[in-house]
């Protein structure tokens, strides 16, 4: 399934959907609306494990959703009182893993710990029809390891619990290629987690779910800003920390650049950092960004890889941001969807 927080664009919802992604990771009764209008015919998995009342019963019984995630056993009741005690539901417990192998960590906040598992297992169990564990290791997962690790700890809570589980969620994480962050192909992670998989002890008909956001669209696009200003090695361009750059400025992510000029400049590389156009301090990307030494006001900058937790965090904030979107074909800025040589070379742009 498809983590609609990601980026919940209505376009790429439906190019997912022609593409064959059938089910939508939602947590909130916003997406739940977005992904119902949008797409009529998709199942809606409700994996926030911490959901209003009112959200549960309006995705049950208006929107048809069926599958919902949980932490603690007083979720598991708002979730029985709020879909009136229905027979139908695959509850899906959320484990409490490490996100030490990821770039942004999901690890505080939501999830089971070892000590309450047992109970609230076998609780979920009473009140389901499909019982399913699922966790998320993070967001940009740099070592399959993670699945590995994450997947123990699955074992041992289904040892301790002794029920019968219908379904792994493997959550998700999977990463995508920024500057400074190429991780291993994805395949490495798939047979990762399928050798995982098979040592659980499952039944034979159990089903391996993953909710991939990020990996599923970071390729997806790209934003183009204007330089309004030089100082130096300082470039001050008209998005930021409070439009499509919040992972840029907020958690120092690198995303790859080039100058959109012609003619093409031939100055040398060097390093910038970038101002937003808001009129506070937050509103700077550190980088560094690698662009022609010759770049000035006026200039156009194409910032590649957006296309996760980008446009999705934007804010109309001190009235900047523009809407204009444009569809393009060419081939994104990285990817990890080409072969090994192909690869190399997109990583080429990256880094030259
Ligand atoms: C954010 C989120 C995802 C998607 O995570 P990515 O790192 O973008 O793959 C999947 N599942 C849940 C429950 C999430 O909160």
């Amino acid at each position: 399934m498809y983590a609609v927080k990601a980026n919940p664009s209505p376009d790429l919802l439906q190019i997912l959907w022609d593409s064959g992604i059938t089910h939508y990771d939602v947590a909130s009764l916003g997406e739940v609306r977005l992904v119902s209008r949008t797409l009529p015919d998709a199942t809606l998995c409700f994996m926030h494990p911490v959901k209003a009342e009112e959200a549960i019963a309006e995705a049950y019984f208006d929107h048809g959703c069926r599958t919902f995630s949980l932490d603690s056993i007083e979720e598991l009741e708002k979730i029985v009182r709020a879909t009136e005690g229905a027979s139908d539901l695959t509850l899906c417990v959320r484990l409490r893993v490490s996100s030490d192998h990821s770039k942004l960590s999901l690890a505080s906040k939501f999830g089971a710990m070892p000590g309450d598992t047992k109970q609230l297992l076998f609780a979920a169990r009473q009140a389901a029809d499909a019982l399913g564990i699922c966790f998320h290791v993070g967001s940009q997962a740099m070592s399959p390891e993670a699945y590995s690790n994450a997947m123990e700890r699955v074992r041992e809570a289904i040892v301790e619990a002794a029920v019968t589980v219908d379904v792994i969620d493997v959550g998700g994480g999977f990463p995508s290629a920024y500057p400074g962050m190429e991780p291993p192909a994805l395949e490495n992670y798939f047979e990762t987690i399928h050798r995982a998989w098979e040592s659980l002890p499952i039944s034979y008909s159990a089903e391996l779910w993953a909710e991939p956001g990020r990996a599923l669209c970071a390729e997806y696009s790209s934003l183009i800003v204007r330089v309004e200003k030089r100082r130096g090695d300082e470039l001050y361009i008209n998005d930021g920390a409070y439009g499509a750059l919040f992972d840029a400025a907020h958690i120092g992510w690198r995303f790859p650049v080039q100058l959109l000029r012609e003619p093409d400049s031939n100055a040398r590389d060097m390093e910038f950092s970038f101002y937003g156009p808001t009129c506070d301090d937050l509103d700077h990307m550190a980088g560094p960004f690698e662009l022609p030494a010759d770049i000035r006001a006026g200039d156009y900058i194409e910032i590649g890889m957006l296309g996760a937790y980008g446009s999705a965090m934007r804010t109309a904030f001190n009235g900047f941001g523009s809407d204009e979107t444009v569809i393009v074909t060419d081939e994104p800025m990285a990817s990890l969807y080409l072969a090994e040589d192909e690869r190399r070379e997109a990583s080429n742009v990256v880094t030259l």
